[in-house]
């Protein structure tokens, strides 16, 4: 922040030449990071909420299903409702412990746009790039829009197999909030409606246009590109966060199924997240938990929705350093 302050970055104009060579740096290097493909491309936006919008919008006369299993899949379904759609907007809801099953969707005429909450931060479940592969196998033609707030940048997500990709900077990219991103397939922006349509700041063809040029549609969060450069500077490659990340989730899983009083909400091993972990127990033992947590300076997330007083989840993102989670489990024991 200090150095952003210092560079001057944060009084240029958002056209100038400064901030277009930041624009450009910065999605360089996210799509480096994040093995993005080259031929996606992204977007500056403010939040994962307004991807949800954009979405809706943009798409207004397609016939969209979204599947989801938890509170911010039910979220984004009504959200696309409240846009009244002119086309249909249907919803496929599925077990917390299973995966979502082709054959269900299957039962769905071939939607033109599917929404899929790749990492439900309110259940702490996942879906693997092998079913977001078989999704896209099963609707090729479909547009796969995929929520990703809270594992893009610390999962290694396969772009490829899905068209719109979003993600808010809080979460996985340790920043703080006041930005989101957006990442689009060719096939994506070849379905974008024509410029001279576009009736929203936030239209994504409009979107696309100033991004031929590395620029927004409106004044942009420059401290948050500027910070989002520097954390991907200091980066390593998602595969090797990734990989970082995925271990020490198994630890603290394998840790908390060993407590007596507490257990993992999440039983199926292969729909765990890996950026999110919910642990379930009496509503007493969650409060003393997370009372004794603050005590001790740290802060745990409250359960979500439906799971608020009898649950509660862990982050574990990039930013986060294994002595913190020691520091954790030693709450725990005592
Ligand atoms: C946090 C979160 C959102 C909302 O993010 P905002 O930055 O508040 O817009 C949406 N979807 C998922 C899965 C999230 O975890």
């Amino acid at each position: 922040m200090r150095e952003a302050c210092d560079s001057g970055i944060l009084s240029v104009n958002h056209r100038s030449d400064d901030f277009i060579q930041l624009s450009q740096k910065t999605i360089f290097l996210l799509k480096d990071r994040l093995s993005i493909p080259a031929d996606y491309s992204v977007f500056f936006i403010s939040s994962a909420t307004e991807a949800w919008q954009i979405i809706a919008q943009e798409f207004v006369d397609y016939n969209t299903v979204h599947v989801y299993n938890g509170a911010f899949g039910k979220k984004w379904f009504e959200n696309s409702q409240k846009i009244k759609p002119k086309g249909e907007v249907r919803s496929l809801e599925f077990n917390l412990e299973e995966e979502i099953s082709i054959e269900k969707l299957a039962a769905f005429k071939e939607p033109d746009l599917l929404c899929i909450t790749q990492n439900e931060t309110s259940n702490a479940t996942r879906i693997s790039n092998e079913k977001i592969f078989e999704l896209k196998q099963f609707h090729p033609n479909t547009l796969l829009a995929v929520d990703a707030t809270s594992s893009m940048g610390g999962e290694a997500l396969a772009f490829i197999s899905g068209d719109i990709w979003f993600a808010s900077v809080q979460k996985c990219f340790g920043m703080p909030a006041g930005m989101g991103i957006m990442v689009c397939s060719p096939a994506t922006i070849q379905r974008l409606q024509p410029c001279a349509e576009s009736k929203y700041y936030n239209s994504m063809a409009f979107m696309n246009e100033m991004m031929y040029n590395w620029q927004t549609t409106y004044t942009p969060n420059v401290l948050s590109i500027f910070l989002m450069s520097k954390v991907l500077e200091q980066s390593s490659h998602i595969d090797k966060v990734s990989q970082r990340l995925a271990k020490r989730s198994i630890e603290l899983y394998n840790f908390f199924s060993g407590l007596p009083r507490i257990k993992n909400l999440i039983e199926n091993t292969a729909v765990r997240a890996t950026t999110v972990i919910a642990l379930h127990a009496g509503e007493k033992v969650i409060s003393e938990i997370k009372k004794t947590a603050k005590e001790n300076g740290m802060l745990l997330g409250n359960g979500y929705g439906n799971w608020k007083n009898d649950t509660l989840r862990i982050a574990n993102f990039p930013a986060h350093e294994d002595a913190e989670y020691e520091k954790l489990k030693e709450l725990f024991v005592k």
